[in-house]
């Protein structure tokens, strides 16, 4: 069956008693059991979930894993798959990374002994010179966020096999619709399905799908031990935002690639970080491993005076921090998702202080365009009377 169809009948033939087509929410906590020794495949909710059960089984077919675990957030679904390391255990990990995943990283996961070294992880020889017996796993981000930087995913994911290394692959950006890792040889797939997933800016939830019985199983301890297990009503809605996944990412990379396209023409602009864009160092790597693109990028405008009065002359594009949803949200990385990455860093990594981060909507292309004409222009007459 294609992905189109899944999604859209996502639950919808798994309540036998009424026939319900949207899967019920179960709020219950505890479950009967009919005697000892017996049980209907539920005790405790924290550990099983009737509702949660029926999204995690999706996450797992649609990501072509073995098993899914669905987490109260993204960062919650992160921080499970790194209790699977200890004192002493090192992690390879995408450069331009979530600014979050890198604070869980260095503010918290250093404090447990597991130390992380940065790198743009599509370099071999760079990721080769970084492993040491210490080594456990490889997190990838591709693209990633604001910079869109491509990891040729198969290719790396060969090499950490050979080394004894899992892959994961934070896939928030892409989605399974248009990405399955899995497939090329990851490991574990992590999403915040705050973003895409879910899609209209109103549930928090993270997701994590593996491949292999004993890293399901390892997941599945972490994921009841710890608890940060994501709720019905909240697993209820994630599912019914992911029945339009396929319709809502298809219209995301449309308007997005209309509107990079229409910035990379624009005299403000210095540069556009897309991976649809013939120009961009990922695009080959990206058609390849993908079937589409995202619906974010980030520009560089050619002067930060102009950040401030398009922020402020924005009418249908909102100024916000959150991407994937259905409503078109501007974000300035360096003071808002980035700020906890150091600025040395960020520098290094091309986070300054004119990037702006795009995560287009489902609106209109021409009315997104239009706003964005009209602020710039603004931006444009604010800078010369200044
Ligand atoms: C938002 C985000 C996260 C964190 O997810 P939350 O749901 O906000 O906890 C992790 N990775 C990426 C790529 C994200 O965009």
């Amino acid at each position: 069956m294609k992905i189109e169809s899944k999604l859209a009948q996502i639950g919808s033939q798994k309540e036998p008693v009424t026939g319900a087509v949207s899967f019920p929410i179960y709020q219950s906590t505890a479950f009967r059991h009919p005697k000892l020794g017996q049980s209907t495949g539920f005790d405790y909710a924290r550990t099983k979930s009737p509702t949660r059960s029926v999204l995690e089984e999706a996450a797992a077919e649609l990501e072509n894993g073995d098993a899914g675990f669905a987490c109260s957030t993204g960062m919650a679904a992160l921080q499970t798959v790194f209790a699977l390391f200890g004192q002493g255990d090192h992690l390879i990990v995408s450069l331009d990374l979530y600014g979050g995943t890198y604070r869980l990283l260095e503010k918290i996961m250093s404090r447990f002994g597991v130390s992380a070294s940065y790198v743009d992880t599509n370099d071999l020889d760079a990721i080769s010179e970084l492993c040491t017996p210490q080594t456990k796993a490889i997190l990838i981000e591709t693209p990633t966020n604001p910079l869109m930087m491509i990891t040729d995913i198969e290719r790396v994911a060969a090499w950490a096999k050979s080394k004894g290394l899992l892959t994961i692959v934070d896939n928030t950006l892409l989605t399974p619709f248009f990405q399955r890792p899995l497939e090329l040889g990851a490991d574990i797939v992590v999403h915040s399905a705050t973003k895409y997933l879910g899609g209209h800016n109103d549930v928090l939830a993270g997701l994590i799908v593996t491949k292999g019985k004993e890293l399901s199983e390892q997941i599945g301890f972490l994921h009841n031990s710890i608890g940060a297990v994501l709720g019905p009503q909240d697993s209820w809605l994630l599912m019914r935002g992911m029945k339009t996944l396929a319709l809502r990412m298809e219209r995301h990379q449309h308007n997005a690639t209309a509107i990079a396209n229409y910035l990379l023409a624009h005299p403000a602009v210095d540069e556009v970080y897309y991976p649809a864009l013939p120009h961009h160092p990922g695009h080959e790597i990206q058609s390849r491993q993908s079937s589409g693109n995202t619906g974010i990028f980030s520009f560089r405008l050619k002067d930060a005076r102009y950040v401030e009065p398009i922020l402020a002359n924005l009418k249908l594009i909102a100024f916000a921090e959150s991407l994937g949803g259905v409503e078109s949200l501007l974000t300035y990385p360096a003071v808002q998702t980035h700020a906890d990455i150091p600025e040395e860093i960020r520098r290094k990594i091309g986070v300054d202080d004119k990037l702006l981060r795009f995560s287009v909507g489902i609106e209109h292309a021409d009315d997104l365009i239009a706003d964005l004409e009209q602020a710039l222009a603004a931006a444009k007459r604010h800078v010369e009377e200044a």
